[in-house]
Order: structure tokens, then C-alpha cells, then sequence
């Protein structure tokens, strides 16, 4: 039986004894999804085996893929890390608490489990609040990775939580959707500093602060430094078409395709822009927000996939958001959850 909580915004004395309440189930070896500012985690207390093995066998995830160890403050990094570099000190104080995750080598008291076997630790420090006192009240770093099933959207509300792992963890903490909406930026900073997974802070954010360029692991790399590259990832049950060209040839490719495919229009979605949402027939279509804004793209993606999924549609085409930093982020995404099926126009 999965327990449902919810944060009530105001209302101090109830979510203490909420998050109490959920860090107790952590204590005790159980496993909470609560909000971050970037995606749901599914959390356990690092240092209990069993739990972490549970977080594998909840989500399917296969067991070389590491967690990331999430801290309320720096002071937990100690007993996280082994070493720590004059860069990550610059990026922790430049991003932290964020959606920053950094790989170091691992401490000693963190186990393999948390790492897929690794001499290496994922660590990073959120700044939404619940997240924090949530991580303060447990007393414990606490191991989380998304809160879905190995392969589905990451979830971004606490109704993708339990679209996925209802009667699987022990508590889902409702915080409302998550502000960021894609998961972390993750460098490996083990040597030189190497992006790992675009996300919200981009690349350019970190090396200005770096004073130096640094470089990006190729996104086809198959290895299992590239999070999300082994597995089918964030991939909805529809068949899923970029289209990448200019708004009006966009537009006219996919209206075509539309109403050539044989498909009704209540089977056929469009994840479009405010810009060009309304010039799509034939189809049932989500606008991802303005192109002037791609924070509402990365916030809107995942909710948008899980919803063509609802509605039954057995094939989505996809505007492409290559135009900015934060929507080459978004189509890190994209293409993985297509498949690389990616028309170019
Ligand atoms: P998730 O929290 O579901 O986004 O998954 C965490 C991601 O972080 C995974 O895709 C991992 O591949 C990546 N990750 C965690 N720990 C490490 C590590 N030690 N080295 C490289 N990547 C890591
Ligand atoms: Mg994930």
C-alpha cells in the first residue's frame, strides 16, 4: 500500500508532521518519492542496503545504473566523497543548492549499491524546499533517482508518481509540479570536469564560471558514462517524430503527415509552441509554451509525453527546440525518448 501525503502551503504545523512522518519511513528503510525543483525522486536513506535495492526493484532499473546521493547541506558532503576538486568547489558555490549533480570519487561508507558498482558517487544538493527538509529531517543523505518506471517520462507531479509506482514505495509527498521539469545537469568532475547530461544550468553557465571550456560527452556514446544512453529512456508508449525545419515548413510537414496518415485526429498529437499551436489540423495538440521562454518547454515536456499517453494517441509529431541552450537540454530528451526518429526538413 502506498501512502499519499500532501504539502498544504501555510499550513507549517501539518507539513512537519508530514515530513516527519516521511523522514520516519526513510529511517526505518523505506522509500518516499517527494518533489524536487528538477523531477519527483523516489528516496531512500543511502546507507541501508536493502532500501536501495528496493528503489532497483520499484522502478526496474537496472542495477549498473547508479543513483544520485542527494544532501541537504554541504557539511554531508564528507561522508559522501573521497576527494574534492578547486572546480567543484567553485561550481558548488556557483550552483548549489540547484539542479547541479557532480560525480566524485566515492567515500568509503557509500555503498556499491548506490553506485552501480562504481568507484564513483553521484551527489547533488536541491534547493526546493520540501527536498531539504525532507533530506534534514531523515538525518541521512538520501539516495534518489526519478520517481518512475526504468524507461517512462521522468515525473514531474505526483500524479506521474502514482501512474507509475502506485503499491510500489511506501509514501509519495504531493509538492505540487516540479519548476524545473527536466532532471539535473550532471558533470563528472573525477578528472577534467566533462558534461555528462545537459539540463537546466547549461554548459556555457558552468564554464563561465570555470573560466575555462569544458567537454561534453558525445550523445551516442554507449558507455555507462552517458546517463541514459544504455536504455530506452523517457519513452512514451506513441510512436514519436521530431520534425526539424523552419515554423512554416514544420507546420506544413506535419499537417500533411496528419492527414495522410489514416489515423484519427483524436490518435495523432502535436508537441508544438505557442508560436505555431493553433496552425495544426488534424490532431490533438500541447503547446509547450513560447520559444521565448524555454523554461516552459523544459517544464511542460514530461507532463505533455505522459498526457499523448492518456489520450490513447499512437503517434505524436514533435516541434524541435534546438534554438537555445536550454532547448538543446529539452532535446537531449527528445531524441532519446523518439528513439532518434528525427525528420529534418
Ligand atoms: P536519474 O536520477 O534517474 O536521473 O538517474 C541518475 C543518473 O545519474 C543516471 O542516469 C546515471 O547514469 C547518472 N550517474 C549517477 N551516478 C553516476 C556515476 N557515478 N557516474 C556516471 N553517471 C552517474
Ligand atoms: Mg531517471
Amino acid at each position: 500500500m502506498t501512502e499519499y501525503l500532501n504539502i498544504i502551503p501555510g499550513d507549517e504545523p501539518h507539513n512537519d508532521k508530514v515530513l516527519a512522518h516521511c523522514a520516519g519511513i526513510i529511517k526505518g528503510g523505506g522509500l518516499v518519492a517527494f518533489p524536487t525543483e528538477t523531477v519527483y525522486g523516489l528516496g531512500a536513506n543511502v546507507f541501508d542496503e536493502k532500501a536501495l535495492l528496493r528503489i532497483y526493484e520499484a522502478k526496474g532499473r537496472p542495477c549498473d545504473n547508479p543513483l544520485i546521493v542527494h544532501i541537504a547541506s554541504v557539511n554531508e558532503l564528507a561522508v559522501c566523497v573521497s576527494a574534492l576538486s578547486e572546480s567543484a568547489r567553485l561550481l558548488m558555490e556557483a550552483f548549489w543548492p540547484g539542479p547541479l549533480t557532480m560525480i566524485f570519487p566515492k567515500g568509503p561508507s557509500i555503498p556499491l549499491a548506490a553506485t552501480g558498482k562504481r568507484g564513483t558517487v553521484a551527489v547533488r544538493c536541491p534547493a526546493h524546499p520540501i527536498a531539504r527538509r525532507l533530506i534534514q529531517a531523515a538525518g541521512t543523505p538520501v539516495a534518489a533517482p526519478s520517481a518512475n518506471i526504468s524507461g517512462r517520462p521522468s515525473p514531474t507531479g505526483a500524479d506521474h508518481v502514482k501512474q507509475d509506482l502506485d503499491g510500489r514505495v511506501d509514501a509519495v509527498l504531493d509538492g505540487g509540479p516540479c519548476p524545473v521539469g527536466i532532471e539535473s545537469t550532471i558533470i563528472d568532475m573525477t578528472g577534467e570536469p566533462r558534461l555528462l547530461r545537459p539540463g537546466f544550468i547549461t554548459k556555457s553557465t558552468v564554464e563561465n564560471v570555470l573560466k575555462h571550456g569544458i567537454s561534453q560527452s558525445p550523445a551516442t556514446l554507449d558507455t555507462p558514462e552517458a546517463p541514459g544512453m544504455r536504455y530506452a529512456h523517457y519513452a512514451p508508449l506513441a510512436e514519436l517524430i521530431i520534425v526539424d525545419g523552419s515554423a512554416g515548413k514544420t507546420v506544413e510537414y506535419i499537417n500533411n503527415m496528419c492527414r495522410e496518415s489514416g489515423l484519427g485526429a483524436e490518435k495523432l498529437g502535436v508537441f508544438a509552441s505557442d508560436e505555431t499551436a493553433d496552425l495544426y489540423k488534424n490532431a490533438r495538440v500541447i503547446s509547450a509554451g513560447s520559444r521565448a521562454q524555454p523554461e516552459t518547454i523544459a517544464r511542460s515536456l514530461f507532463g505533455a509525453l505522459r498526457r499523448f499517453d492518456l489520450w490513447g494517441a499512437a503517434r505524436v509529431y514533435s516541434e524541435a527546440f534546438y534554438d537555445t541552450e536550454l532547448g538543446l537540454s529539452v532535446m537531449n530528451r527528445l531524441e532519446k525518448a523518439s528513439g532518434y526518429n528525427i525528420v529534418k526538413l
